[in-house]
């Protein structure tokens, strides 16, 4: 018998509770590693699983595997521990944990997108000269290059097929197949810069970090530094040190697509030029959601080959099949963008932190606005707390002014010194950026006669008017209906759009300031793949005067002439129905406020509010996050709620209201009987209707996590948690309750 094992442990993406033993056929044993996707039969039918250990054992009545499906194994072994214990964690399948972290197409049943191919020349043996001309040019290209593709060629000459043919015969020129790797960001910038000398604060970091990055082991460690105090420089040269070491480093980052600058900022340190390329130079990739499938299964596959060092990506990065990893990077720690929302709803800060202690690496959290819970930890000796409290180069933070919109005139959008002070900034040729967190023209139509508004049918929420398109659109589901002309509650001519978007500023902007070039920043008009980066560059030249949009204005986005930020409704996101949202509104601000006065000159924030004093807006006025997280730590302690408390939101939908209410409060009471958790609800969600689906909820919560252990397994071992028709999610540290 080998003694590699003759019985592998398959975890199916199906939802099985747990995972089951096959036998490994003698024609197989060489070739099954962990990680190899696999068939299997399961019942009648035939599925696909991965392959998580090998042992030795009885293998009488198992069935044996049927076929391995790639040629190399999709995940190293040393990623199988995170995977069960994400699975533990979040109370999911270990099979659907696994198909949430491969790119899809490789978990279910879909086929994965097909290996494309490329045909390299070289030279062969034979170094004489051939006579025809054509055969000889294309030679004297091959051999100064010493390897060119075949489609290189078909650019350089117009007959290719028959000289190659011939010199390949002749033994002047070989051929031979490789995989062609799909990677989109083969032509954005390479190697070129060169580390700046460390400011005091940073030199300081690093001298405190190295000896983490060297000694192998697990550290958490949370970066806090104010915007633009130099936190990518920290990333870089920790990258470096690792790197050295041998080692491989990955970066998460909350959305790539909003944050080209960060991934042109670690090419042009890190990525080789392409003639580079064939050497054993630092290689880098970049994982994210943009993707194509090819792109993504290419770039998956070369990591999973361990041709990659670095690792840049979203969320679901955090699951990337390095192998020796010895730094994760979580850059903007606090943004909600890193907890999934649906499925397997996992934190990727959390899993990155539970990867690390896995793999025994460093993992390293920065923000300026950290989450409560992570300062908690810091605060608590779980983590290491660095700070960087000053901008690079001595520059100043920007002031911040928050306007009172009492004092203004009732239904002002756009206030009076908000406008001078945007005229002014283009009069000396600066540029401003507005924050407006709401896309479309106006958040709802309104009847003035009658006063009806229109709903969405799916969702209990108002249809957002959007001007250009003439729709009527849920934000939520993507219900789309025209307006009609006339009221259809009393007939009247007067239906209105009440309130402002993004799309309404932009016009209303345009005939304020004529001259100004302005441009939008939102969902509707960054559709198109390359949008923001091509939008940002032409902020970065100076192109464009004001840029509005919504939140995706306020990421980490570095423009040196940048003097004024507006935001026209900090009170919207304060306003909200979560114990969460001053943490939130202080972090937006923060954020958005560090997009000014980044270079030379000094920047000005205005921030428009019915609500000055609320400390969420004071503090983030006079950039004070310690007097922030004082104050919401009281508030969190009185209630309870995390950092004090831990958290799991069960949620119950079903297309019957009150068969999920039932169903809700009979799974209420059995969880009551069965655990010591403080139970709150069932009660509707927020968003009591959702695509169609009424929605309940149950809040779990105890001042440790055991109580909540024991009752989520209770909930694991019930044999019908909910009746038919109902489905259940669980959500373990749940970051936004709608
Ligand atoms: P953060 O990520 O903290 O917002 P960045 O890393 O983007 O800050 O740094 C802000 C700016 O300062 C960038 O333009 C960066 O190139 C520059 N910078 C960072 N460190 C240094 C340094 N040691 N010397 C000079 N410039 C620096
Ligand atoms: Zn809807």
């Amino acid at each position: 018998m080998s003694s590699l094992g003759n019985i592998a442990e398959i975890a199916v993406a199906a939802p099985l509770p747990k995972t089951l033993s096959y036998s490994v056929p003698e024609s197989l044993q060489g070739s099954l590693c962990i990680g190899s996707r696999v068939k299997i039969p399961l019942g009648r039918r035939t599925v696909v699983g991965f392959v998580l250990d090998r042992s030795d054992g009885d293998k009488n009545g198992l069935k044996p595997i049927r076929e391995i499906l790639d040629d190399d194994p999709l995940f190293p072994a040393t990623l199988v521990p995170l995977f069960r214990r994400v699975a533990d964690y979040y109370c999911h399948p270990l099979g659907q944990v696994i198909a949430t972290a491969l790119p899809a197409g490789l978990a279910g049943r879909g086929e994965p997108p097909p290996i494309l191919w490329e045909t390299f020349v070289r030279p062969g043996e034979n170094r004489e000269q051939p006579r025809g001309q054509q055969q000889r040019n294309i030679l004297a290209l091959v051999r100064k290059h010493e390897e060119v593709t075949l489609s290189e060629l078909r650019q350089q000459f117009s007959h290719v097929h028959a000289p190659l043919k011939r010199l390949v015969e002749l033994g002047m020129l070989q051929t031979r197949k490789a995989e062609k790797i799909r990677d989109p960001f083969l032509d954005w910038p390479t190697r070129g810069d060169t580390p700046p000398s460390l400011t005091q604060d940073q030199q300081q970091t690093m001298e405190q970090l190295a000896p983490l990055l060297t000694d192998g082991g697990f550290h958490a460690c949370l970066l806090h530094g104010v915007t633009g105090s130099g936190k990518t420089e920290i990333y870089l040269q920790s990258i470096a040190q690792i790197i050295a070491d041998d080692r491989q480093a990955l970066v998460l980052v909350p959305e790539i697509a909003l944050t080209p600058q960060l991934v042109s900022r670690f090419r042009a340190r890190f990525a080789p030029k392409p003639e580079e390329l064939k050497e054993n130079t630092v290689r880098i990739a970049v994982l994210h959601s943009g993707l194509s499938d090819g792109e993504r299964f290419d770039t998956w596959r070369r990591i999973a080959r361990q041709e990659v060092d670095i690792v840049i990506g979203a969320r679901s990065a955090v699951f990337a099949p390095l192998s020796r990893l010895g730094i994760i990077i979580v850059d903007e720690e606090h943004e909600a963008s890193y907890k999934q929302g649906e499925g397997l709803r996992y934190h990727a800060r959390d899993t990155a932190l539970l990867r690390g202690q896995m793999e025994q690496s460093v993992v390293l959290c920065g923000s300026a606005t950290p989450a409560l819970t992570s300062w908690q930890l810091a605060a608590g000796g779980k983590a290491r707390l660095f700070e960087l409290p000053n901008r690079v180069a001595g520059r100043p933070l920007p002031e911040v002014e928050l306007l009172d919109m009492k004092q203004e005139p009732f239904g002002t959008q756009l206030s009076q010194p908000l406008s001078l002070a945007l005229e002014q900034t283009l009069e000396k040729g600066e540029q401003a950026l507005l924050l407006l967190n709401r896309r479309g023209f106006a958040p709802f139509m309104l009847c003035a006669d009658c006063g009806k508004t229109f709903r969405c049918p799916n969702c209990d929420i108002t249809l957002t008017f959007h001007r250009q398109e003439r729709k009527l659109r849920c934000h939520y589901c993507d219900f789309i209906m025209k307006p009609p002309d006339t009221c259809p509650g009393c007939s009247g001519c007067n239906l209105e759009p009440e309130g402002i978007g993004t799309e309404r500023l932009e016009m209303e902007l345009q005939e304020l300031l004529p001259d100004a070039r302005i441009a939008r920043m939102d969902r509707d008009t960054m559709a198109a793949k390359g949008a923001h980066r091509k939008l940002l560059e032409q902020v970065g030249r100076r192109e464009i005067d004001i840029l509005i949009g919504t939140q995706m204005v306020a990421k980490g986005h570095d423009f040196p002439d940048v003097t004024l930020v507006g935001v026209l409704n900090a009170d919207a996101s304060l306003n909200f129905p979560d114990f969460r949202a001053g943490e939130r509104t202080f972090a937006l601000l923060a954020q958005v406020a560090g997009r000014a006065g980044r270079g030379e000159r000094a920047g000005k924030v205005i921030i428009q509010t019915y609500e000055p004093d609320h400390y969420a807006l004071d503090c983030a006025a006079r950039h004070d996050y310690q007097g922030f997280v004082t104050q919401e730590l009281t508030l969190r302690q009185a209630l309870g709620y995390p950092p004090f408390g831990y958290l799991v939101n069960l949620v119950l939908s079903g297309n019957q209201a009150d068969r999920t209410r039932d169903a809700a409060t009979n799974l209420a009471q059995r969880l009551l009987e069965g655990t010591k958790v403080e139970l709150l609800g069932p009660a509707p969600c927020i968003l009591a209707r959702l695509r169609g689906k009424s929605r309940y909820q149950i809040l779990l919560k105890a001042t440790t996590r055991q109580p909540l252990r024991q009752a989520l397994h209770h909930l694991e071992n019930m044999r019908q948690p909910v009746p038919s028709g109902v489905s259940l999610h669980v959500d373990v540290d749940p970051v936004d309750m709608f």
